[in-house]
C-alpha cells in the first residue's frame, strides 16, 4: 500500500450543473483538491492530497528563470454504467519520466504516479462531468524550485496534479479545421527538447500560432527545424494523413512529441488492417498527393480533441483542400473507436 494521506477541503466549490457542463470549455475551472509532493535530498517527500491552493514561490525560484519544467495531460471519463475510467495513465507516467530525463529532473515511479492520479480522481469523482463528450482533465506538472540563480540542474522540485472539468471538445459534431504550414519559425531541432512535454516548447511556438490565427488558421503545422522540409506535428497534436488508403505519420526521432493518442491510433490502424507508414514526409510530397487527389484525409491526434479533421492545408501560396473539406471515413472511424474505448462503450 502506498501511503498518500488525504486532507479534505472544508470549503467545497460549487460544481457545474449538468446544464452548465456544456459551457465548461477547457482548463478554466479547477476542482477542490490537488496531489502534491516535493523532491530534495535526492528523493520525493510527503506525497499527499490536500485542498487546491495557490503556490508561494521565491522570486529567485529556478523555474521562473531557466524553465526547468515538464507536464502531462490526460483525462478521466464517466462511463454510462457509472465507472470512472482513466485512459492509459501509465503511458503518460512513462512519458513524464522521459521528459524528466531530458530536462535533468527526477523521475517518479510509474505505478506510484498512476496510483496518485487514481486516488486524486477518486477524491474528486463528483467532479467528473456527466454529459456526452465531457471529461475530467488531469494536469500533472513538475518544476524546479531552487531559491537561487545559476544555470544547472536544481536540487529542489515540486510535483503536483490538478484536475479541471472539461466540456465537450465538439459541441456540434466534428468540424474540419484550416491549418497553415509554418515556413519560417520552428518548434524543435535535432538534439533539442521536441520530444519532451516541457513548457519552453510551447513558449517558443506562441508567435507563429498568433500570426497564423490572425489569418484565420486554427493551428500551424511545423516543419523540421533543419531543412524546413519534413512535416512534423501541429500545436498540441500529432498529424496523420491518409494517402491511397495508407496511414502516414511523421516518425518520432527526437523532434516530435510521442502522443499517447498517436500511439493508440497507430495500434488501432494495425488491428483494422490499415497499412501504416511512420517516416519522413516531405511537404512537397504531400502537396503532390493533394494535387493528384491521392491525399484523401488529414487529421490531428491529441488528448484534447482525440481526432481533429483537417479540411485545408496552406503552404506559402498553395491551398490544399482535403477530401472536399469534409470529414474522411477513416478519420470518423478512428474518432468513434477511440472515444468508444475512452468512455467504456467499447
Ligand atoms: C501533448 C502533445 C501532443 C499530443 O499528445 P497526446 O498524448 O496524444 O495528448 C502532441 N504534440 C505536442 C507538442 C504535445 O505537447
Amino acid at each position: 500500500m502506498i501511503d498518500i494521506p488525504v486532507t479534505l477541503s472544508k470549503e467545497l466549490k460549487t460544481k457545474p450543473t449538468v446544464a452548465e457542463e456544456g459551457s465548461l470549455g477547457f482548463g478554466q475551472r479547477f476542482t477542490d483538491h490537488m496531489f502534491m509532493m516535493e523532491w530534495y535530498d535526492g528523493e520525493w517527500h510527503n506525497p499527499r492530497i490536500e485542498p487546491y491552493h495557490r503556490l508561494s514561490l521565491d522570486p529567485s525560484s529556478s523555474v521562473l528563470h531557466y524553465a526547468q519544467e515538464i507536464f502531462e495531460g490526460l483525462k478521466a471519463y464517466r462511463a454510462e454504467d457509472g465507472r470512472i475510467l482513466m485512459f492509459r495513465p501509465d503511458a503518460n507516467s512513462e512519458r513524464l519520466n522521459n521528459s524528466a530525463k531530458r530536462m535533468c529532473m527526477p523521475t517518479i515511479d510509474v505505478d506510484f504516479n498512476v496510483e496518485a492520479m487514481r486516488r486524486l480522481v477518486e477524491v474528486e469523482k463528483e467532479w467528473v462531468p456527466h454529459s456526452d463528450g465531457t471529461s475530467l482533465y488531469l494536469r500533472p506538472t513538475m518544476f524546479a524550485n531552487d531559491e537561487a540563480l545559476g544555470v544547472h540542474a536544481a536540487k529542489h522540485y515540486v510535483y503536483f496534479i490538478i484536475c479541471s472539468p472539461s466540456g465537450a471538445y465538439y459541441k456540434e459534431g466534428l468540424k474540419p479545421i484550416r491549418i497553415r504550414v509554418e515556413d519560417k519559425y520552428v518548434r524543435a531541432v535535432r538534439g533539442g527538447t521536441g520530444f519532451a512535454k516541457t513548457g519552453g516548447n510551447y513558449a517558443c511556438s506562441i508567435l507563429a500560432g498568433d500570426l497564423a490565427a490572425q489569418e484565420g488558421f486554427a493551428q500551424v503545422l511545423w516543419l523540421d527545424g533543419e531543412h524546413l522540409k519534413y512535416v512534423q506535428e501541429v500545436g498540441a497534436m500529432n498529424m496523420m494523413f491518409v494517402v491511397n488508403g495508407k496511414l502516414l505519420t511523421a516518425d518520432l526521432e527526437d523532434t516530435v512529441l510521442p502522443g499517447v493518442t498517436r500511439r493508440s491510433i497507430l495500434a488501432l490502424a494495425k488491428e483494422m488492417g490499415v497499412e501504416v507508414e511512420e517516416r519522413h514526409i516531405a511537404i512537397d510530397e504531400l502537396i503532390a498527393y493533394a494535387e493528384s487527389g491521392e491525399l484523401q484525409e488529414a487529421f490531428g491526434t491529441g488528448t484534447a480533441a482525440v481526432v481533429s479533421p483537417v479540411g485545408e492545408l496552406c503552404y506559402r501560396d498553395k491551398h490544399m483542400v482535403i477530401g472536399g473539406g469534409n470529414i474522411g471515413e477513416l478519420t470518423m472511424k478512428f474518432y468513434n473507436t477511440l472515444t468508444g474505448i475512452q468512455w467504456g462503450r467499447i
